[in-house]
């Protein structure tokens, strides 16, 4: 049996993360991590109580949307409020980090970021990272995959099913793919 390595299982952690945003402009998730052991973890959402995105729609001001509190920074409160240090720690996130998050992370003393996709890397996030000799390695998650499209496959099956319905006589036939379908998909 294959072991799945460190960096795969961190960063599946953030992706798994990233599925439980409230706001769909982006899923991001961020996972902290010190001496091999998850210490927290966050989603880009609003806070505690809030409404969220998903359900009001966003709130946008100058193209961005100002209701979230970042993965990132979710994830650095969390240890701000349970009182777990952060300090030499490292960092998984799914997207490269906004400025802000990245001054955050900085601040934070987190000294390794492990980021599995490029995301308008910001010139002076990468300046201040080098700065601050936070080392950023990108890790595309690889071993285990995450389904972000699972509702549309499951409304295009949906939609199959139905134009099948009323093109065929064979009605055994269709009630068979449909038995099918259904063990196979959330119909
Ligand atoms: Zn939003
Ligand atoms: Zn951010």
């Amino acid at each position: 049996m294959e072991r799945i390595s460190w960096n795969q299982y961190f960063m599946a952690q953030s992706h798994l993360l990233a599925l439980r945003s409230t706001c769909t402009r982006l899923m991001v998730g961020a996972t902290i991590v010190r001496e091999k052991r998850i210490i927290a973890g966050g989603y880009n959402g609003s806070v505690s109580g809030g409404v969220h995105c998903i359900d009001e729609g966003c709130y946008v001001i100058d193209g961005h949307c100002v209701r979230t509190i970042h993965a990132e920074a979710n994830a650095l409160l969390q240890c701000a409020k349970f009182g777990v240090p952060t300090e030499g720690a490292e960092i998984y996130v799914t997207h490269f980090p906004c400025l802000q998050c990245c001054k955050q992370i900085i601040q934070a003393g987190i000294k390794t970021l492990y980021y599995a996709e490029d995301y308008r890397n910001h010139p002076y996030a990468v300046e201040l990272f080098n700065e601050a000799g936070i080392e950023t390695k990108k890790v595309a998650l690889t071993d285990l995959a995450v389904d972000y499209h699972f509702q549309e496959k499951e409304a295009y099956i949906r939609k199959v099913l139905d134009e099948l319905k009323s093109q065929t006589n064979n009605t055994s036939k269709y009630d068979a793919l449909k038995a099918e379908a259904e063990s196979l998909f959330n119909l």
